[in-house]
């Protein structure tokens, strides 16, 4: 089934190729469009962002789809079988979690987050990054009307795995608790700070380097910035929280980020893994440590559906504030090499060619 619009067989689409140390991104004018199956839809992207961790997928660190991409927002334009037509000309959010089994524990409590058997968006299907993707219709997001498609699109991921990482604060640190976010002027950290502050009430020390990302960690409601390339960050954590923060936020892939987290939060600390590294980098902490200090240590991927959810409404209500800056679509090339030098300030999200 169908809506009345013409489906191209072919489209542009950004590929990876070469994946590894030399990896590249090239545009791929004559890209072929895949047909919707059982429970999915056809969605014809308008915007999507790009995410620091498809970097990995450049430098061949996991065995991605050549198209990857996963903060998509666009409109539903085919429906497979099983799909109600009502969901078409729907303006929808295509994001990390492809589709769940829908049977597991996580599945079954509402954290298809932690699903046991999770198709990932760019990473066993196509991505985001061409002018029509394939999504399920069970796991779309409906985009809320009021919220510009370009600025929807950074909280698909970003927005989402940061409500998910302060999801795990809740209840195990005070109501004014300090927070450390490290990597605080990305994608990811920027809008972290504002859901920290704005909706918690927590206060935050955000770090991270450089003029731009301290303004913007600033701006998005940090207490304090700390440049980890010119200040001692344990030394001034400790000035401003006298025994170290309540937890701390490893948003950064950065080694030199996971060895620091566990001297910058206080005994009980939580530590909350956001950032990945490579998938052979091991945590540099003892176990002595962990038990002397009697840290936590948790692990966020993404958040719940609720929760993607809640934010949309938030930044509908203009509570949550991404930094977006909008690009062409053929600077994709380009905007990859910059996050690989960790060069992007707040996210930069692609206008897809009509
Ligand atoms: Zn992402
Ligand atoms: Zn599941």
């Amino acid at each position: 089934m169908s809506s009345s619009i013409h489906i191209p067989t072919t489209q542009t689409a950004a590929v990876i190729e070469n994946p590894g140390p030399n990896g590249t991104v090239r545009i791929n004018n004559s890209h072929p469009v895949e047909a919707p199956g059982k429970h999915e839809v056809l969605v014809k992207l308008e915007y999507s962002g790009i995410c620091g961790s498809e970097v990995r997928a450049m430098l061949g660190w996991g065995n991605y789809r050549p198209v990857i991409g996963h903060e998509g927002v666009g409109i539903v334009v085919t429906t497979g079988e099983n799909v109600s037509e009502s969901i078409l000309g729907q303006r929808v959010g295509v994001k990390w979690l492809h589709s769940a089994c829908g049977l597991c524990a996580g599945c079954k409590t509402g954290s298809s987050n932690h699903c046991a058997n999770p198709v990932f968006t760019g990473l066993h299907v196509q991505g985001t990054l061409q002018q029509y993707v394939i999504a399920d219709s069970r796991y779309l997001t409906r985009i809320p009307d009021g919220l510009r498609s370009e600025l929807a699109s950074p909280l698909l991921c970003a927005g989402l795995t940061m409500a998910g990482g302060i999801g795990k604060l809740d209840n195990h640190i005070p109501s004014d608790g300090w927070v450390v976010v490290q990597g605080s002027g990305g994608g990811l950290g920027h809008i972290g700070i504002q859901i920290a502050t704005k909706l918690r009430g927590y206060k935050v020390i955000a770090v991270d380097s450089g003029a731009s990302k301290r303004e913007l960690s600033l701006q998005c409601g940090a207490q304090f910035f700390i440049d980890f390339a010119t200040e001692n960050v344990e030394e001034r954590v400790k000035e401003i929280t006298g025994e170290g923060a309540h937890a701390c936020l490893i948003v950064s892939g950065a080694e030199a980020a996971f060895e620091l987290a566990p001297k910058l939060v206080r005994n009980g600390g939580l530590l909350a893994i956001i950032g990945l590294p490579p998938a052979t980098f091991t945590v540099p902490m003892t176990a002595s440590l962990f038990a002397v200090k009697a840290l936590t240590v948790t692990g966020v991927m993404v958040g719940t559906e609720q929760q993607m959810v809640e934010l949309l409404e938030q930044a509908a209500a203009g509570i949550i504030n991404p930094m977006v800056q909008v690009e062409d679509f053929s600077e994709t090339p380009r905007i990859f090499e910059k996050l690989k030098n960790n060069e992007v300030t707040g996210r930069i999200v692609v206008r897809i060619p009509a």
